[in-house]
């Protein structure tokens, strides 16, 4: 067992930028980087919205700075993924990852979100067969191939854009007649002679044989079903926080978002949340660092008035 003062749980944008505040304020802290170093930023292509970056970058490079530059005041960034957490009985918390256990005067929660999931028929079997739920990491294998992209957000479009650099078609698929993502996006996807869009369509079920062959779409409005052949579905419908551990142990809404004050600290004395886990609103990098600052701000006074 180790003792530390500050553990943090995640490395995306939250959890890093509290790590930074936290080792400037000499916390030392230790940052648990979860199943996946950098959080949903580390597989986004193309982050063109980060102040600082007027050309734009990528997500894997905003990610190696920031953990670079947290690293740089002392945090210590562990490549291991919490498997059970102990909050009920007040600081010290226990923290069990499968490698270590901690124990931690303070907490800060940023264990961000996942991509949900279609529910259809094939869409489980299918993953990682043509099914993905990231372009930057799949895109290169549907080069030269036809791709189904479902959603009608931010990230459908982007990734879909992102996607036309190697498919010869790219076909969204978005249950309504109008889009939820931004101006600069929809202009962008309208220009671009590789992608189509299916309007007020459903995908009932992912179909192949081992590898993705085609999917079976439902219109709303006719209620026509086809099936239509292709390569690859790429699914960005929204995501779910990642709240499981903190079950019965942390006050969330009735989306399993968790609940925090205007001092980023959640129904425990001591427990701090920042970003996504904690935000269904913004979800944006830019405020996920804002609010992992202030989240490792109000730690450090925390600790400061109990010692
Ligand atoms: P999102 O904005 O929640 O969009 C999800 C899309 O999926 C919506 O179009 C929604 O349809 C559709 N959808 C949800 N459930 C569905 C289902 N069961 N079946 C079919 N379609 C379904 O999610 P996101 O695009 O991942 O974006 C998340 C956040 O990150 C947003 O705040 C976004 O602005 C931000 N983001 C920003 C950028 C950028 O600024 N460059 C890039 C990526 C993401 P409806 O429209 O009908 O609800």
């Amino acid at each position: 067992m180790t003792s530390e003062r500050l553990v943090i749980l995640g490395s995306g944008p939250a959890g890093l930028t509290a790590a930074m505040y936290a080792a400037r304020a000499d916390l030392e802290p230790v940052v648990i980087s979860g199943n996946q170093l950098g959080g949903q930023v580390s597989i986004t292509y193309e982050v063109e919205n980060y102040p600082g970056f007027p050309e734009g970058t990528t997500g894997p490079e905003l990610v190696e700075l920031m953990q670079k530059q947290a690293e740089r005041f002392g945090a210590r960034v562990v490549i291991d993924e919490v498997t059970e957490v102990d909050l009920r009985r007040g600081s010290p918390f226990r923290i069990q990852t499968y490698g270590e256990q901690y124990e931690a005067q303070a907490v800060i929660v940023g264990t961000g979100a996942s991509p949900r999931r279609l529910g259809v028929p094939g869409e489980q079997a299918l993953i990682g067969k043509g099914v993905s739920f990231c372009a930057t990491c799949d895109g290169f294998f549907f080069r030269g191939k036809d791709v189904v992209v479902v959603g009608g957000g931010d990230s459908a479009l982007e990734e879909g854009l992102f996607l036309t650099r190697f498919a010869n078609r790219v076909r969204v698929v978005h249950r309504r007649g109008a889009l939820r993502a931004g101006e600069t996006l929809k202009r962008r996807a309208g220009a671009n002679d590789k992608m189509t869009f299916l309007w007020d369509t459903v995908v009932e079920e992912i179909v192949g044989n081992g590898r993705v062959e085609g999917v079976v779409v439902k219109n709303l409005k006719t209620e026509a079903t086809e099936r239509l052949a292709t390569d690859g579905v790429f699914i960005y419908i929204g995501h779910f926080p990642n709240t499981d551990l903190f079950r019965d142990q942390l006050e969330m809404d009735e989306r399993g978002y968790l609940i925090t004050n205007a001092h980023m600290m959640t129904s425990v004395d001591g427990v701090f949340a920042a970003g996504e886990v904690q935000d269904p609103v913004y979800r944006q990098v830019t405020t996920s660092v804002g609010q992992g600052a202030a989240a490792a701000m109000m730690a450090e006074r925390w600790l400061a008035e109990r010692s």
